[in-house]
């Protein structure tokens, strides 16, 4: 399964990733597994990072990482616990209907640590210290330049390189939305008097790494963001809310972030896409922004391999901005709507108020809570049986062999045809051979938070990502009703089969 491609220059590959971030490493590995020939471009020239940035990931972002085995190494190196909030308030999830009922806390650091270890494992080879000037795209291939001279090319160009990302600019691809409201300064710095803990200021003090003290507060003026942070605008800062500075010195880093709110118009444009920051930008209240990012791009990998090895219709790549655009658009208006209730007035304090009692209601707990975890994604049109679209939940399965559970059978990114029913006999549908059947019994309730416990199905189809993109229940008169259809769909005609 592991390939290992030469650290070289080699200027042709099957796919460029231009960012080596939590979402270009995150495709990285998934077209790894596909078995495509990958070379990310970064100009970083190691995978440390200077500010901490993210500080947790989300109850679906580990489940992803589970689907591939490698859930533990972010496990061991964080803390499970209930990270989840809106506008401040938190959402417990400990009562969903998952193996991780919970979120991790764990910087962005250590999970870019955990994930370049990963994908050196792969053999993804990473050019680092290269800056990705522009591309140009040609009828059959992408020809890409970075500033030092570099030359490649490639059949499929991916930018997964933030916020102000040169892929998304020259493919001309407008960052709709909104300019920003506030501009916060981020550090972590040595103080001289202890400052108390809490929140202020449109942001908080708090402890840090180091018996440093981490500091995140509103600066008043906007335009702030077009200047390099310095201590200076630390100590204002601290002067405006609390009178004094505390004696701050020696930052570990200084940073500024916004509210700015975009979303790319299109996530594709002929062989260039692009995912992660690139493609949309908002607040980090709720902590979304890298499980957006690692999520686009499980959702953009087993796509972009099956068009590229000619077993999927080119079509199936356009599946990809349908799915990723709705949800990332879902995520902006739920930051938006967390930055609207951190105003600082009475009216606001009121509706505040109301929402926190709203919260503490399981409905609305339980509805957000999902939003915000990720769990509640759902692909496509409302379809026969509710587990279509949604994630494949973690099930303990029987089989000849012994016991197993779904996401283990996904840690090569496989797409699944599980029958639970060894009188239904599904598979009789043309293109059954297409996926990998698995037999297997399953005694247990089918449960996905928020819609409950739905009908047991008799046979599931999951897509590589751990999507169901097709299940059958006892009920139905024919085992394989629209499972033909469902297979050709997401994996292609009899006609276009190779290697799968
Ligand atoms: C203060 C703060 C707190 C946050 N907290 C959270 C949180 O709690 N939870 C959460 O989920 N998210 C959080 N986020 C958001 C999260 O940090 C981003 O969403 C995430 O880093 C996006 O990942 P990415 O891979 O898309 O882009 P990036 O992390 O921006 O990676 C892009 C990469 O591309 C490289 N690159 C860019 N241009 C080029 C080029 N031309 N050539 C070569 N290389 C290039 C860059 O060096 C970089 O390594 C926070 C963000 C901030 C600012």
């Amino acid at each position: 399964m592991t390939r290992h491609h030469a650290r070289d220059n080699n200027a042709e590959h099957q796919v460029v990733i231009v960012g080596a971030g939590p979402a270009g490493m995150m495709l990285a590995a998934e077209l790894t597994l596909a078995d495509i020939d990958v070379v990310v471009i970064e100009r970083r020239p190691t995978p440390a990072l200077e500010s901490p940035r993210s500080r947790g990931l989300h109850a679906r972002t580990i489940e992803v990482l589970d689907q591939r085995g490698i859930a533990d190494r972010f496990i061991a190196a964080g803390t499970p616990m209930q990270v989840q909030a809106f506008a401040g308030i938190p959402l417990d999830i400990s009562d969903f209907p998952t193996r991780h009922p919970y979120g991790l806390a764990l910087l962005q650091s250590d999970f870019e640590r955990i994930m370049a270890d990963w994908i050196d494992e792969l053999g993804v080879a990473v050019l680092r210290r290269r800056d990705v000037t522009g591309f140009e795209q040609h009828d059959d291939h992408v020809a890409v330049t970075c500033a030092d001279g570099t030359a490649l090319r490639a059949e499929y160009l991916v930018g997964c390189d933030g916020s102000r990302s040169v892929i998304r600019k020259t493919a001309d691809i407008d960052f709709a939305g909104w300019d920003p409201t506030v501009c916060w300064i981020h550090t972590e710095v040595e103080m001289d008097a202890q400052p108390p803990f809490g929140l202020r200021g449109g942001g908080g003090i708090g402890p840090a790494t180091a018996g440093r003290v981490g500091v995140t507060l509103a600066e008043l003026d906007v335009d702030n963001r077009f200047s390099d942070p310095t201590l200076d605008d630390v100590r204002a800062a601290l002067i405006h809310v609390d009178g004094t500075d505390y004696g701050a010195r020696n930052p570990r880093f200084i940073s500024r972030f916004t509210d700015m709110t975009r979303q790319a118009v299109t996530y594709r444009s002929g062989r260039v896409l692009i995912a992660g920051d690139a493609a949309h930008v908002h607040a980090p209240f709720g902590g979304q922004g890298l499980n957006l990012g690692v999520q686009d791009s499980v959702n953009l990998g087993w796509k972009l391999a099956r068009v590229i090895r000619g077993t999927s219709p080119n079509t199936l790549l356009d599946t990809y901005e349908a799915e990723r655009h709705p949800v990332a658009a879902r995520v902006m208006r739920n930051t938006m709507a967390q930055r609207a209730l951190q105003a600082d007035d009475e009216r606001t304090t009121a509706l505040r108020e109301i929402v926190v009692d709203l919260l503490a209601l399981d409905d609305p707990r339980s509805q957000l809570a999902a939003m915000i975890s990720g769990l509640d994604i759902h692909y496509g049109p409302d379809a026969d049986h509710p587990m279509i679209g949604r994630r494949m939940p973690d099930l303990e399965l029987t089989t000849a062999t012994g016991t197993t559970r779904t996401y283990d059978l996904l840690h090569r990114a496989d797409a699944l045809l599980i029958s639970l029913d060894p009188s239904a006999e599904p598979g009789h549908a043309t293109g059954a051979d297409r996926v990998r059947r698995i037999d297997a019994t399953y005694t247990g309730t089918w449960e996905l938070p928020v819609v409950g416990t739905t009908d047991p199905p008799t046979a599931v189809l999951v897509r590589p990502d751990g999507y169901v993109a097709w299940a059958v229940t006892a009920n139905a008169t024919d085992s394989d009703d629209g499972l033909a259809d469902a297979l050709s769909h997401w994996f292609g005609t009899a006609n276009s089969l190779a290697g799968h």
